[in-house]
């Protein structure tokens, strides 16, 4: 059971989606602005909010970014369309997952569950991956090369740390997809192309001279020690 703040300003959806998340055991605050979305993100911390991208007063992405300032509260965004660009563009805004409407409140819920499972991993996990120079401690998510914090975005750690407890190990994009973003469904194969761009640069290299990020053409991605 999770303490969820609903951001959607189409009464129809937020009523339906209010009740089946509740029925589902959640526990369910709703607002219909942007504007009362943040300062009830603020003033009573949820542990998870779900964001519609198009609301009246103000832009999806904008309140994210907003919200993001203040608050490290996982988000999952509604976008009304497959736009590609209001995806890749609310991810980079600090967005941890996205549904595309209409979509069920199963996939919803599965979807929260797992952001959820994400955000709360560390206990246990074993802390400290280390491959060459770099040393990726999972429990205080902080990423270190050579000496140097790098600094990631919360879906870049989450793919650096899953190539780095599999050094060596090709994993195809589809895998990516599927195990960091939890999308099984694909579709999306240019997010994980993204952020594995994004992710190279702040490692210090090029696709075309890679020291520990690899491509293995038509099959995926390794990360290796670098010889
Ligand atoms: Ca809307």
């Amino acid at each position: 059971m999770a303490l969820l703040l609903l951001v959607e300003d189409d009464a129809r959806i937020r009523t339906a989606l209010m009740r089946a998340l509740t029925e589902r055991g959640h526990a369910v605050a709703s607002e219909s602005t942007g504007m009362g979305g943040l300062r009830h993100a603020v003033d009573e911390p949820p542990d998870l909010v779900v964001l519609d991208l198009g609301l009246p007063d103000l832009d999806g992405t904008s309140m994210l970014r907003m919200l993001r300032s203040v608050s490290r509260v996982p988000v999952i965004v509604a976008t009304a369309r497959d736009d590609d660009r209001a995806v890749v563009a609310s991810l980079d805004a600090g967005a941890d997952d996205y549904v595309i409407k209409p979509f069920s409140a199963e996939q919803l819920d599965a979807r929260i569950r797992a952001v959820l499972r994400r955000s709360s991993a560390p206990e246990g996990a074993s802390a400290q991956l280390v491959v060459g120079e770099l040393v990726v401690d999972q429990r205080t998510r902080t990423a270190v090369l050579g000496g140097a914090e790098l600094d990631l975005r919360p879906r870049e750690f989450d793919l650096l740390a899953y190539l780095a407890a599999r050094p060596g190990e090709v994993v195809s994009k589809r895998t990516l997809l599927a195990d960091v973003w939890q999308s099984p469904y694909g579709g999306a194969d240019k997010t994980v192309d993204v952020h594995l761009s994004w992710l190279r640069r702040k490692l210090g290299e090029t696709a075309a001279e890679p020291r520990l990020l690899h491509t293995v053409r038509g099959v995926g991605v390794k990360l290796v020690e670098p010889t």
